[in-house]
């Protein structure tokens, strides 16, 4: 072979070589263009590819504190498993290890955007993040930004609050029990559960509020509904249903044992030292939802109890 194909073949070895360096070189300097642009953002921004973390900023580390994504990710296979479940939020079971791309490609999620509630290693609190899944051009990576929501997120709540709440007594009102009461029927319907109802209201109500004044009237209602709240069960639905009535939604107890219980909370009323007035009583109505009833069957079984147990004499409980 002559000297000049050799010089040839090896002009082209290092002009490929060269160009190898350059590209990459190139990709190198692109990578730290991205970090330096991610890591200039105040917001958490993620980067992945496949199922793992590609990319993560300085406000990400921050935010988990790790000083770099390799020791993230030894810790966690992935952040979807700091996903805390909530109704609204998404967590790790929600689109499984490839939740990002099932997320994005999820038809009904048209936005791409996410909602997830995570705890803050720099203030041990929740924060919830809507994250904004875009699909980076000419590439099989995945850009994450997160945006805190969790302010929003906590005047939300506290609204909903409000609108569910008696103002005075602070347990729950009659539009709320009404809501709550479809989701119990259903929950019981399914499970095959009894349901029972207990309604009760204040005898001579009136004339405490004529001997006593209004504000005491109302004093009667924060500390009767103050004890009832606290005889009764976390999971058992007790709401103002108006004026000096209430009500008390059982799920999976007998009519027998929400009857005994109306009795127990008689007699707990009945020996209160309240405020001022010192003794109330109250008379009560139970009832279960029986076969073929109605949501209005139901409750007007349980207001003639109630009207029964008033017409009787008073100060007790009648079943129907
Ligand atoms: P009964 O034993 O038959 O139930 O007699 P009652 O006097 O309790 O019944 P009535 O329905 O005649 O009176 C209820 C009273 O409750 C009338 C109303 O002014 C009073 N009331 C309703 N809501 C409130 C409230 O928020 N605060 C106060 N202080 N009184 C209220
Ligand atoms: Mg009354
Ligand atoms: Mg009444």
């Amino acid at each position: 072979m002559n000297i000049y194909l050799y010089a040839i073949i090896a002009l082209i070895i290092m002009g490929l070589v060269a160009s190898y360096i350059s590209f990459l070189v190139g990709k190198k300097s692109s990578k730290q263009i991205i970090q330096s642009f991610i890591d200039s953002q105040s917001s958490i921004i993620l980067l992945y590819r496949g199922n793992s973390i590609s990319m993560i900023n300085q406000a990400g580390l921050d935010f988990f504190n790790y000083n770099s994504l390799k020791s993230l990710l030894a810790r966690y296979a992935d952040i979807s498993e700091l996903f805390i479940a909530e109704d609204g939020c998404i967590d790790k079971y929600t689109y499984g290890i490839n939740w990002v791309k099932m997320a994005f490609a999820d038809k009904k999620n048209k936005k791409n955007i996410v909602k997830v509630k995570m705890l803050s290693s720099e203030d041990n609190l929740n924060h919830y993040f809507h994250i904004k899944i875009s699909k980076m051009i000419n590439s099989s990576e995945y850009i994450l930004n997160f945006s805190d929501i969790t302010n929003i997120e906590l005047e939300k709540s506290k609204i909903l609050k409000k609108s569910e709440l008696d103002p005075l007594t602070q347990i729950y009102n009659r539009v709320k029990l009404n809501e709550m009461f479809m989701h119990i029927f259903f929950a019981s319907k399914k499970y095959n559960q009894t349901l029972t109802m207990i309604l009760f209201d204040i005898d001579h109500f009136k004339k405490i509020n004529d001997n006593y004044g209004h504000n005491i009237g109302d004093s009667v209602l924060q500390e009767l509904a103050g004890l009832i709240r606290g005889l009764l069960r976390e999971g058992d639905v007790f709401a103002r249903w108006g004026g000096e009535e209430f009500v008390i939604i059982l799920r999976d107890t007998s009519l027998q044992k929400s009857s005994f219980l109306a009795d127990r909370l008689r007699k707990e009323i009945e020996k209160y030292p309240f405020n001022e007035v010192k003794k109330v009583t109250c008379s009560f109505g139970v009832t279960e939802f029986y076969q073929g009833d109605t949501k209005s069957s139901f409750f007007e079984r349980v207001d003639e109890a109630l009207y029964e147990a008033k017409e009787s004499g008073r100060n007790r409980v009648v079943t129907k």
